[in-house]
């Protein structure tokens, strides 16, 4: 018999290895193999009677990792479809989708050979070497890096080895897979539901009945902030539970698991499984193994928990499937979200997508019936929805009251005056993610756009080039603004510092922080302590971007102001407009929940827009407006995306591969290529960045495009290139 194992190997990642007699190997388990001059794991993929595919000797499997199979059928499936969809090799997505202490670890003891002498040795080997002498059963390496510090320690072993004065002895050890005992979980005192309201009755029946079907039934569930959509997650956990059978949790952010958490284990007294990458490897180990031992029948994470090890999985839920995280950057690009369908629908499933401003994509299945929609319009309680205020920028003398560089109006100065005042709290609103500077007009508050592609241009090469991301359009930047014609372009960049600065000045008593990537990464905050300082009231104003506009719920918190709603509107991103709809309306939904009447302040240089009006005024409208230009753009989710990135350390050598590209690429039937242009981040790292936008023609044709595309673009890339597909880009840095 022979094994197809899955290896984290580029290019080759199928290795066929032949089954040594009396080993038991399933498909699915984790296996060491010998490549090259040493070990690795790997999972077997597939066992057949004949050799795959082989180039000279086939070598032995060296070991296998208990009976159980570390991956069922349907996670077979999952990843097989992620490999296919997403043009990844099986054993990267394979080695993404396992706890990384699931490997064979290789442990060398030093051992001295019997009969030798120290002798004359340089000094830098005679500690190593006197303390190994005479220890019959020799010393771990370990013990060795313990004492005499890992640094060169590889090294000076191996010249004791070539003196022939010890011995190096290698074994693979592998992690247990056996159950961990259970500890015994405090019971609480779970309290019983809250009595439903009509809608959510409503929408817990539906669920009901469908998970009594076992069968995959999608659901799109609508429903304001604060409408009680979570109940509703909890009331279909339950019945799931007790069918027998298991439901796992996915929200977009780590950072978002502890809130969920607090919820389910207040009302379920069983063990929790969690999944994500801010935990320790030994504790996601833990947490896996506890799913795969069936010891827990409820898992929440981060969208890596779609790899959970469910042997029954009854129901999926997505909450804020919208949201744009739930796409891993990385070695495997996959959407959670999505990819959470098709693990929904492999296993028979009921598959729950929450948000309170769904996603084009699930709108438009809804629309083609292929997900039953579910909606909460109230919320619970009565709780009257924000006061939505709109303040627009581009106006003169609101410029001049607020200075050249000023991001806080007076009426939002105003406000936060008041509600410091009373005593409660203010999240000022910011993007900064992916920004791209641009050229805005602070008249009518236009961006310039492309003509061809409908979104907006970049200002490149300091500031001498307006670009478009998507196609290679590029022009001279104007003076004159082409919506307007007057004399009123300006270089539009981000601010959050500024923002910071301006605040503290205006309040210098306040208690301040701010909150973004840039201000977490470096170490100035710690966004869980600050998230916690921020909801126990022991902040005033907090700054933030994204990451406080999410799912997070402070009570204190009266006022939120959007300073400036062009750092998403005006993004060079065909989603610029859902996304900043969505941001709106989320961040919105933050301010005063419970009694309080919250208010909500939008700062905006064109608050005509139709996402801002919408947001505003009538959210109900969006979809339809938005689905109108998606369509007569041809963007998703009428046709699908995919962008080729390209990168190289030198930027004439990618030049050249741009143009030798351009004029390699074939005419195609099913797919448009934009590009190829200097990706937005046009150097990273080190590296020269460039991409290819690649449209599909007619629905359903991007793939037969992708194949063919790879190979050439890697030919023709040779080492000096590196080339990478992102399929259904969500970013398009
Ligand atoms: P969403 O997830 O839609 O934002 P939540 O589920 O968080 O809304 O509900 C908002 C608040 O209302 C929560 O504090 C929740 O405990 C409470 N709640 C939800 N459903 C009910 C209900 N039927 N009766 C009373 N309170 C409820
Ligand atoms: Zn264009």
């Amino acid at each position: 018999m022979f094994v197809q194992v899955a290896l984290p190997i580029p290019k080759c990642s199928l290795l066929t290895y032949a089954l040594p007699t009396g080993m038991n190997v399933t498909q699915g388990s984790l296996v060491l193999v010998p490549v090259g001059h040493t070990f690795r794991t790997g999972v077997a993929w597939e066992i057949t009677t004949e050799p795959v595919w082989c180039q000279g000797k086939i070598l032995e499997i060296a070991g296998t990792l208990g009976d159980l199979p570390l991956l069922g059928p349907d996670l077979l499936y999952l990843l097989d479809w992620i490999a296919r969809y997403y043009l990844r090799p099986i054993g990267t997505v394979a080695t993404a989708a396992l706890p990384d202490r699931l490997t064979y670890k290789r442990k060398r003891r030093a051992i001295w050979q019997p009969g030798q002498t120290i002798g004359s040795l340089p000094d830098s080997l005679l500690p190593l070497a006197t303390r190994l002498y005479n220890q019959k059963k020799g010393l771990s390496e370990e013990t060795l890096a313990a004492q005499f510090g890992r640094q060169g320690l590889t090294e000076r072993l191996n010249a004791l080895v070539r003196r022939g004065l010890i011995t190096l002895e290698t074994s693979w050890h592998a992690q247990s897979m056996e159950a961990s005992p259970t500890q015994d979980q405090p019971v609480l005192p779970c309290p019983s539901p809250p009595k439903l309201t009509d809608e959510q009755s409503l929408c817990v029946q539906t669920l009901h009945q469908a998970l009594t079907t076992t069968r995959f039934t999608p659901f799109l569930l609508d429903g304001i902030t604060g409408s009680g959509k979570t109940e509703v997650y909890l009331q279909a956990i339950q019945n799931c539970l007790e069918l027998g059978r298991q439901a796992l949790v996915l929200v977009p952010e780590i950072s978002l698991t502890s809130q969920m958490i607090q919820r389910l284990r207040a009302r379920f007294p069983e063990t929790i499984a969690i999944l994500h990458s801010g935990l320790s490897s030994t504790q996601r180990l833990e947490h896996w193994k506890q799913v795969r031992h069936g010891q827990a029948r409820l898992a929440v994470g981060a969208r890596s928990a779609i790899f959970a090890p469910f042997a029954d999985l009854g129901l999926v839920i997505v909450d804020e499937e919208h949201d744009p995280s739930y796409k891993q950057e990385g070695a495997v690009p996959y959407h959670g979200r999505d990819m959470a369908i098709v693990r929904a629908q492999r296993t028979e499933a009921v598959l729950i997508l929450g948000s309170a401003t769904p996603s084009m994509e699930s709108l438009a299945n809804v629309e083609r019936g292929r997900y039953q929609r579910l909606v909460l319009t109230r919320r619970v309680g009565g709780g009257r929805p924000p006061h939505m205020e709109s303040i627009r920028l581009a106006d003169p003398l609101m410029r001049a009251a607020m200075g050249r560089d000023g991001l806080i109006s007076p009426p939002l100065h105003q406000a936060m005056t008041e509600t410091l005042t009373a005593g409660r709290q203010i999240l000022l609103f910011l993007n900064r993610r992916g920004f791209a500077p641009t050229l805005l007009c602070y008249r009518c508050g236009e961006a310039v756009h492309c003509p061809h592609c409908s979104v907006t241009l970049t200002l490149h090469k300091n500031h001498t080039r307006l670009m478009c991301h998507y196609c290679d359009y590029t022009q001279e930047p104007l003076d004159i603004c082409p919506v307007c014609e007057q004399l009123s372009l300006f270089h539009f960049g981000p601010g959050t510092q500024r923002l910071e600065k301006e605040t503290r000045t205006l309040f210098p008593d306040a208690r301040i922080a701010r909150l973004d990537r840039d201000a977490v990464s470096s170490g100035q905050y710690r966004l869980n302590e600050t998230l916690a300082a921020f909801h126990d009231r022991h902040l005033d104003i907090l700054i933030g971007t994204q990451m406080t506009a999410k799912g997070h719920h402070f009570p204190g918190l009266a006022l939120v102001g959007v300073v400036q709603a062009e750092t998403s509107l005006c993004q060079p991103d065909f989603r610029a407009a859902e996304r900043t709809f969505q941001l709106v309306t989320q961040v919105a939904g933050r301010a005063g929940r419970e009694d309080n009447q919250g208010r909500a302040i939008i700062q905006s240089f064109d608050p005509n827009h139709y996402a801002l009006r919408a947001a505003m005024s009538d959210p109900g409208s969006f979809p339809a407006m938005e689905m109108a230009f998606r369509r007569q753009a041809g963007y998703p989710p009428f046709r699908r995306l995919a962008l080729l990135q390209f990168s190289g350390e030198v930027q004439p050598e990618g030049e050249i591969f741009c143009q030798t590209l351009k004029a390699n690429l074939p005419v195609s039937a099913d797919v448009d290529f934009l590009g190829p242009t200097p990706a937005p981040l046009s150097k990273l790292r080190n590296r020269y960045r460039w991409h290819l936008l690649i449209k599909e023609k007619i629905d359903g044709r991007l793939h037969r495009a992708l194949g063919p595309l790879m190979n050439l673009a890697e030919q023709l890339a040779g080492t000096r290139i590196r080339v990478e597909i992102d399929v259904d880009p969500q970013a398009f840095l």
